[in-house]
């Protein structure tokens, strides 16, 4: 189907068209509200992340089919790190005159698969006009029983703490972008086009083998710091058991100097979570069910320790939050 014009109500009847329903929304596109059934017992979460141009992406770097793609796969990260399944998604809009109806379509229809794969519907949204840049606020709403969703907290002194897939990619492509040259396709992809580890979360949370989780979207230092203040704790991370891709280490050999970027780059998506140590093999079964490696990268320790970082056997304190940062802190 083809999207007919830039008009508010050409694109708003474009996305009720071509947005699948699902059983639990009752209203979706359409009405002044989205109205949507919960199963009994499950709890609803609700998550919110606004991108700007040239801020959080650049037209020239990525192409709208992936940007609409991105734009899902952050937002559910989040879902993902709770151990939440997917459910309503709603896009807010600003669209500047200079995007043409051609690439408006490829971020719907972007946005619309990647809804899909992560087994959610938009819901709604809103539309208007931007005189500067294009921009976008999505919010994801999943669901989760009860007793079952994860939060930041739980992580105890002496538990393993894991890493999904691989980390750095996403952090050396915009190295690279920014320096003007090309990235090799993979590390392009993880940047632009980078996947929520959504049935990995729901199975860590649904066993119960998550105690605390998080997604890596400021960096790995930055977001384990994050679980260690809500849980009050410190930690030990192994630099040699970092799993980093093929194409980085490639890269590494000629600069070890970017073992720093995969502590620190952020925009990786990849679930870290806490799980005591004698649910390891546990841990493995659920990487082999989900073909998503998870790497032990450390241990938690206790709080006066702080974070720690073990290279060639020795630990080193390392200094607090290197990750990304909107706005320097001011007194
Ligand atoms: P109202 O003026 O009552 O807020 P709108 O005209 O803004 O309603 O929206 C009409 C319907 O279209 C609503 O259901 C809204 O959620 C949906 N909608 C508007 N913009 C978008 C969008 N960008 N994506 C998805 N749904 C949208
Ligand atoms: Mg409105």
């Amino acid at each position: 189907m083809k999207l007919p014009g830039r008009g508010e109500f050409q694109i708003i009847d474009y996305l009720r068209r071509c947005s699948s329903g699902s059983p639990e929304l009752i209203e979706g596109i359409g009405d002044d509200c989205a109205v949507a059934d919960l199963a009994p017992g499950q709890q609803l979460l609700t998550t919110t992340d606004l991108l700007t141009e040239s801020v959080h992406f650049r037209l020239d770097w990525t192409d709208l089919f992936n940007l609409g793609r991105k734009a899902v796969s952050v937002n559910v990260s989040d879902l993902a790190a709770m151990g939440a399944q997917p459910r309503f998604l709603f896009l807010s809009l600003a669209i500047p005159d200079h995007l043409e109806v051609g690439s408006l379509e490829q971020f719907f229809r972007g946005f619309l698969e990647a809804c899909t794969e992560y087994g959610a519907v938009l819901a709604g949204g809103d539309t208007c006009r931007s005189n500067t840049d294009l921009a976008m606020s999505v919010t994801a709403q999943g669901t989760a029983p009860a007793t079952s969703w994860v939060s930041r907290r739980g992580a105890e002194v002496g538990d393993d703490i894991y890493l999904t897939g691989t980390i750095g990619d996403s952090g050396l492509a915009l190295r690279q972008l920014r320096a003007g040259r090309d990235p090799d396709p993979f590390l392009l992809q993880r940047h632009c086009n980078p996947t929520a580890r959504v049935a990995t979360g729901l199975q860590l949370a649904g066993a119960g083998l998550a105690k605390a989780m998080i997604d890596i979207s400021d960096g790995l230092l930055a977001d384990l710091e994050h679980v260690l203040d809500r849980s009050g704790a410190g930690a030990v991370v192994e630099l040699s058991a970092l799993p980093l891709s093929q194409p980085f280490r490639t890269h590494m050999e000629k600069d070890p100097q970017l073992l720093d970027l995969a502590l620190t780059g952020g925009e990786d998506y990849e679930l870290l979570f806490a799980a005591a140590p004698d649910r390891a093999g546990e841990v493995a079964g659920i990487s082999e069910q989900t073909g998503v490696p998870i790497s032990r990268i450390g241990r938690i320790t206790d709080r006066t320790s702080g974070l720690g970082v073990v290279r060639d056997g020795a630990t080193v304190a390392m200094p607090r939050t290197r990750g990304y940062k909107h706005f320097p802190e001011t007194a």
